[in-house]
Parts: structure tokens; C-alpha cells; sequence
């Protein structure tokens, strides 16, 4: 019988009483036990509705105290010396101390989940002796078969995915490592199938990354030792977010089944299916709907791919299930109240995928007669919304056609602008200049709650955010920064803003996701043609230039930053989507231009991100970046510096596309990629301005002369000085006011002594 699977389900809660939860406990207004109640209450009201829905094979040990890989971490003992745990159960100060720090030692270091925006901690294996200090697995699995009579499928993450993700060895240590964790997941195993359990999930998405002959030889080690000490239990080998790399070794491993994400890795996974087929006596976790996007599925279009499968696999062999793990989309669309009825009925978050995986299993095992009405709910909500006027904009859509004709070019290469620029702007050598934004204190975010709460009218607000210019244009001049910006005080997040400017973008009211922790975000909606209706940035940018005689830096977010941090619509390209937004932002470049602002910034600091895991899917990925960022920035004069910023580290693999993207400055984040940044320049010469940040802006800490001054010097044996500039790491906005000034204070000093150095 074909049965669904559900991978794993969103922590967060419809309210997100998760997070109001640990932070309750962390703000020590929580008692322990009262906190393990009402997590515990939230986790049995997760597993209730998956079973209400009627999903046959519900996850446990999914739900998390803050991340599962910390959690797969504390499981084995393996806690960083600093914080000196001892004993056999981890307490929960000290699980919290490794994600989040404490006074005496600093927490471990957070990175991106593959391609997701979900952070992990990252384990730390030296001086790690592992051990099982609970078998946490079981306890969940326990915990839902005596409260609700539910029979369990425990979620792990596999062995080659934890040490992959983890730090602190050496690759010749590697081995060494598998070897030392394989007797303990053993045990756990070993004690899962003791227990009755009859399926179990290991989750592997590493292997939709690229393998090596090593790597596939250790994942033989692993599912052969796994097969041999439990043969009773029916372990899934669970893949997403992509298509499996060598698909013919990994479907011969000696598990009861393979879960492969048919809607993020369709066509690899279907190739590689009809090439190689499928093991007769295996199970097949197809993922057919999107656990990522926000989307309805077309119930149709779904059970012809469930059709195309079943040539190769056995229907009875079928699981139905999401591409991956909820844990990325949003809980329930039910309370959404105002998002048109088009926009709201074309949207499945968590529940209403359930109830997808549902549908298409009833569909396939009793055939689309009785859940006809239902198919057919589907279909009218998505071709309404496809066949709605926001997304068939033909104005937009011819004027970005027409965008193709020609490369995006600025009408001279670098070196001309940039004489042309010298002459016209007169900077001095290592011109200094600041990221964009400027304290946001709880006076100007209070002056925004009055103004949204219609407490305050426009004029009231608007005046108070010229006040806020004011003082900072002042400031700046004082110190001594030689390009200004206004401060971004009008704005409360760098993408949000621009999406709530521009047509095709929705924005939800409960549309939460887990980013790391407690911390959730709430992505716009891009569901329509993007459209630029008007000036979104010229007025206070205009305002500000008109205080000063120095040059102020208009400031905007990019294309693919946009994108990257919205959910997008799904039936048109990615990068169709970064082209529009790329048009309509070439449109307020222009009317900044217009009105006489000389310099513009366009923020890209996630374009990174959305590197495909694929090696071979990067190149094209990078060159529809880069041309976005291009038509965004392209007509303007040659006298117009066009500058961008991007943080995080990891640059070294794209500094080819940095440089073709063109921006006659670039700023980039320094100090969390210990000198890498700077080493990757070495090899690479870069021919455009460029700032490499000379100060961490995460910290409240002012960083001395001595400091910036060694940074510089650093970065100058690499760089071309008449390209420098001097600027810190990233936007200031998280800052307090008498630390910022006192930093660029001391950058400006180093500024002076480079100076006269060179
Ligand atoms: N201009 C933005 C700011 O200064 C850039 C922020 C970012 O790169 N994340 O806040
Ligand atoms: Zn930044």
C-alpha cells in the first residue's frame, strides 16, 4: 500500500510560542520545568495534528531545543572544552551555552544549512571522547507512542553528513572520527530496534554534494555496519534539497529504502532513475511536494510524476512525501487574514502540504474519482492566481525581454570611469566612507511604531527622519568621512522595504520561518511581475545631499539579494524574477541619478547564498547574477560611481564575478574570514575600488587605531592603493551611537596615517 511520510515539521509553532518559549527560559522568567512542559506540549500538538491529517509515517526527534545538528552534537558528548561539561546528560544551561556563548566562553560558530536560510551550530570534534549521554531518538519515539499512541519514525542525521558539517580535525582524521561515532550509532540503533521501532529516517543531504570515491567507500562502511547489526529495523536513507550525487553506488547500499527530493532534484533524480532504475525490494520516498516553497501544488501535475515513478518502482513500494523537512515554510496559511483571496488560496505552508501528501496518497491508492472536488479546488486556486492581473504584467514582461538583446554595459570599461571620476570628485587617496545604515535607537524605532500605528501622520514621521539626517550628516562631516550616506533610518530591514515599494510583492502575517534559534524571519512574497511605481529612496537621499557639500551615496538593496531573502513565486524562472527586479531597479537608479545624487550603492550581500549546491549549476547561476546586478546599475553616466557591499566570508571561489559585475567600488566584509579575504587577493589581482573592511561591526567593541592601521597596511600589500578605500565591515545599524562615532572616529586616524605613509 502506497502510504506518506512527513520529513519533519516546523518547531516554531502557529504563534511561534516555540521561540516566545526559549526566550521566556533564557530571560530566566520560565522555570526549567515549566519550560519542558510547554515545549513538550508544543511537540505532542505537532505530532497530533500530522496524525489527525492522517500521515502514516510521522517524524520524531525532528522537534529541537534550538538546532538538530547541536542536538546530534550533544547526543554523542561532544561539547567544546570551553565549557566544561562533564557528566552524562547535557544540561540545558550548557546546550544553550555552546549555541549562544556565556560569560566565560564563546559560542560555537553558526553556518548555513546547504543552501537554505536555516543556521546550524557547527559541531567542534578536537578534544571531543564521544560518548551517548541519551539516546534522544528513543525518547521522542517513547514519548509519542505512550501520549498518543503513535508509532513513531525517529529522524538522525547520518553519520558522513555530521562529520562533514562538523570542524576541528584534520581530513587524514576523518576516518578516524567515523570510526569512533559508527559504535555509537550502532547503539542507538541497536536500542531503537530493541524498542520495536520499525522505520527510521538517517538523514544524509550531503549526498546531493559532490563525492568522492572516499566518501562513497566510508557510506559502504556505514549502511553495511548498520545492516549487520540491525537487520530487523527498516532504515530510509533520506536525501534533499538537490539530486543525489552517484545515484547507482547510493541505491545499492543495503538500506530498506531511499528518500529522493523529486521537486529541488527532479530531473537529476529522474534521470539517474530511468538510467539506472530502482531496486525492486526497496522503498522509494519520492518528494514531491516542495517542502521549501510556499506554493499549492498542482495536485495533477503531481500525480503524473507519482505515474512516471511507478514505472520503476512498485506503487507499494511508494512513499509519498515532501521534498525535505517542513522546518523551511511557514506553519498554517489559515490565519493569514490579509492577503487577497487569490494570493491566500494559491498558498500551502506546512498543514496544508500535509494535507497534500494526503490527498495525492488517497489518490494513487483509490484512484482520483473520490477526491475529485478536491483536485479540482487546487487547479481553480492556482490558475486563478496564474491567471491574475499581478502576474501578467505584458509591459514588464516585453520591457525584460527586451532586456536580452544586449549585455548590459556601462558605456566605458573601468579604468576611463574611473579617471573621469577622479577628476570630478576630487578624492583624496583612501576616500573613507561607511556602509549605509546608522544606529537605529529606540527613539527611532519607537518614531516608526508611532507613525505605522497611525499615532503619528506622515509629516510628523517624515520631518523626524529628516532630524535623524541631520544630526548624522553633521556627525559625519565632523569626523571627517569623505563620502556620506543619509542613514537608512526610514527603514526597518534592507529587503522589506524595497518590497513594500514595489508591485508583485506581498507581505504576510504569519508567514514565520526558523533562521537560527529562537530567531525567525518573515520573507516577503514575491508573487506577481515586479514592478517599479515610483521613487522609493530619491527623497531622503535628495534631503541629505542637500545638507552637505559632500558627496552622499544613494543606497539600495540588489536584485538577488531581493530575491534570495523573499519567497518566490514558482512558475516563472529565478531568474526571470532577478531580471525584473534588476529593471525595476535600474529605474530608481536613474531618478537617483536624475536627482543629482552622484554615487549609488546597490547592497548585494547575498548573492553567496544562493550558489547552487550543484558544482556544475554555479557558473550559470553567477553569470544571471551578475547581469542582474548589471542591468540594474548600467545606464548611468561614467562620472556616477555605482558602488555595492556584500558581507560574509567565502569569497575566494566568485572573485571573477565580483569583478564582472562592474561596480566601480566594491565593500566587503574582513574580519570573521581571518585574513582569507586578503589571501584570495594575493592571487588574484583586482582591478576595480575596492574596501575591505577595516572594523567587526558585530561587536560593541571601539577597535584602536593600532588595529585599523595594522588592517590596512595588511590589505594594501595586496591592493592597489590608488583602488583603496576605508570603510567598516558592514551597515552600522545595530550599533550604539557614542561607540559608532567613536570608532569612525579612530578609522578616520588610521585613514590620516596611511596617508602620509603612502
Ligand atoms: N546598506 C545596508 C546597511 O548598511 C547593508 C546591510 C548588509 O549588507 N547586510 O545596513
Ligand atoms: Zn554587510
Amino acid at each position: 500500500m502506497v502510504r506518506s511520510s512527513s520529513l519533519g515539521y516546523p518547531r516554531i509553532g502557529a504563534d511561534r510560542e516555540w521561540k516566545k518559549a526559549l526566550e521566556a527560559f533564557w530571560a530566566g522568567k520560565l522555570e526549567e520545568s515549566e519550560f519542558e512542559l510547554q515545549l513538550q506540549e508544543i511537540r505532542l500538538s505537532h505530532l497530533r495534528k500530522q496524525q489527525e491529517k492522517g500521515i502514516d509515517l510521522i517524524p520524531v526527534n525532528d522537534f529541537s531545543y534550538y538546532d538538530h545538528i547541536l542536538d546530534t552534537a550533544a547526543m554523542f558528548g561532544i561539547i567544546p572544552e570551553r565549557f566544561a561539561f562533564e557528566g552524562s546528560a547535557v544540561p540545558l544551561s550548557v546546550y544553550y551555552g555552546v549555541a549562544r556563548g556565556t560569560k566565560d566562553a564563546t559560542a560555537s560558530e553558526m553556518t548555513k544549512w546547504f543552501n537554505t536560510n536555516y543556521h546550524y551550530i557547527v559541531p567542534e570534534l578536537n578534544g571531543a571522547s564521544p560518548v551517548i549521554t541519551e539516546n534522544k531518538p528513543l525518547i521522542a519515539y517513547r514519548e509519542a507512542k505512550e501520549k498518543l499512541g503513535i508509532e513513531g519514525k525517529p529522524v538522525i542525521v547520518g553519520p558522513l553528513t555530521f562529520l562533514k558539517l562538523s570542524k576541528g580535525y584534520s581530513a587524514s582524521e576523518f576516518d578516524t572520527w567515523l570510526n569512533t561515532l559508527l559504535p555509537l550509532y550502532v547503539q542507538i540503533l541497536k536500542e531503537l530496534s530493541a524498542e520495536g521501532v520499525q522505520w527510521v529516517q538517517i538523514d544524509e543531504p550531503i549526498l546531493v554534494t559532490k563525492l568522492s570515491d572516499a566518501d562513497v567507500a566510508r557510506l559502504k562502511t556505514i549502511y553495511e555496519t548498520f545492516a549487520e547489526a540491525v537487520p530487523g529495523l527498516n532504515i530510509v536513507l533520506q536525501t534533499y534539497f538537490e539530486s543525489v550525487d552517484r545515484y547507482a553506488d547510493i541505491i545499492s547500499l543495503p538500506v530498506k529504502g531511499f528518500g529522493l527530493d523529486f521537486v529541488h532534484g527532479l530531473q537529476g533524480n529522474l534521470e539517474a532513475l530511468k538510467t539506472f532504475g530502482f531496486p525492486a525490494d526497496k522503498v522509494l520516498g519520492a518528494g514531491v511536494i516542495d517542502g521549501r516553497g510556499i506554493w499549492k501544488a498542482s495536485i495533477r501535475e503531481k500525480l503524473e510524476l507519482v505515474e512516471e515513478l511507478t514505472k520503476h518502482v512498485a506503487t507499494e513500494n511508494l512513499v509519498i512525501q515532501s521534498s525535505s523537512s517542513l522546518l523551511h515554510v511557514p506553519v498554517t496559511t489559515e490565519r493569514e487574514t490579509k492577503l487577497s483571496s487569490e494570493l491566500k488560496n494559491a498558498l500551502a505552508y506546512a498543514d496544508e502540504k500535509l494535507d497534500e501528501l494526503v490527498l495525492i496518497t488517497k489518490a494513487i491508492a483509490s484512484g482520483t474519482a473520490g477526491v475529485l472536488e478536491e483536485i479540482e479546488q487546487s487547479d481553480r486556486a492556482i490558475q486563478a492566481l496564474q491567471q491574475s492581473d499581478e502576474r501578467n504584467r505584458s509591459d514588464i514582461q516585453q520591457s525584460v525581454a527586451a532586456l536580452n538583446v544586449q549585455q548590459p554595459e556601462r558605456s566605458r570599461p573601468f579604468a576611463e570611469r574611473h579617471a573621469a571620476q577622479q577628476t570630478k570628485w576630487q578624492l583624496p587617496l583612501f576616500p573613507t566612507t561607511t556602509i549605509g545604515s546608522f544606529p537605529q535607537s529606540a527613539e527611532v524605532r519607537k518614531a516608526r511604531q508611532l507613525w505605522r500605528k497611525g499615532e503619528w501622520s506622515n509629516e510628523q514621521y517624515e520631518a523626524f527622519i529628516r532630524e535623524q539626517i541631520d544630526i548624522w550628516i553633521k556627525l559625519q562631516e565632523e569626523i571627517g568621512i569623505d563620502v556620506l550616506v543619509h542613514g537608512e533610518f526610514e527603514r526597518t530591514d534592507m529587503v522589506e522595504f524595497f518590497g513594500e515599494k514595489l508591485a508583485g510583492f506581498a507581505f504576510t502575517q504569519y508567514g514565520w520561518v526558523q533562521s537560527y534559534g529562537s530567531r525567525c524571519v518573515k520573507p516577503p512574497v514575491i508573487y506577481g511581475d515586479v514592478a517599479f511605481i515610483g521613487e522609493m529612496t530619491v527623497e531622503e537621499t535628495k534631503y541629505a545631499q542637500s545638507r552637505t557639500s559632500r558627496p552622499v551615496k544613494g543606497m539600495l538593496t540588489g536584485p538577488i539579494t531581493i530575491m534570495n531573502w523573499s519567497f518566490v513565486r514558482d512558475d516563472i524562472s529565478r531568474e526571470q524574477i532577478a531580471y525584473q527586479l534588476a529593471y525595476a531597479l535600474r529605474q530608481e537608479v536613474e531618478a537617483l541619478e536624475q536627482a543629482g545624487i552622484g554615487m549609488i550603492q546597490v547592497d548585494e550581500p547575498a548573492v553567496r547564498e544562493g550558489l547552487p549546491l550543484k558544482e556544475e549549476e554555479q557558473a550559470g547561476y553567477l553569470a544571471w547574477a551578475v547581469k542582474a546586478f548589471r542591468i540594474a546599475t548600467c545606464t548611468v553616466q561614467d562620472t556616477t560611481q555605482i558602488h555595492t557591499h556584500m558581507c560574509y566570508c567565502e569569497f575566494h571561489d566568485m572573485i571573477d564575478s565580483i569583478e564582472a559585475m562592474d561596480a566601480d567600488v566594491i565593500s566587503i566584509e574582513t574580519s570573521r574570514s581571518h585574513g582569507e579575504l586578503i589571501h584570495s587577493f594575493e592571487l588574484n589581482t583586482y582591478k576595480l575600488g575596492i574596501g575591505l573592511g577595516v572594523y567587526d561591526i558585530h561587536s560593541p567593541r571601539v577597535p584602536s587605531v593600532e588595529e585599523m592601521t595594522a588592517m590596512i597596511e595588511r590589505a594594501l600589500r595586496v591592493l592597489d592603493p590608488k583602488l583603496f578605500w576605508i570603510n567598516p565591515d558592514c551597515g552600522l545599524k545595530t550599533r550604539g551611537l557614542e561607540e559608532t562615532v567613536a570608532s569612525l572616529r579612530n578609522m578616520v586616524a588610521a585613514t590620516q596615517i596611511a596617508r602620509d605613509q603612502h
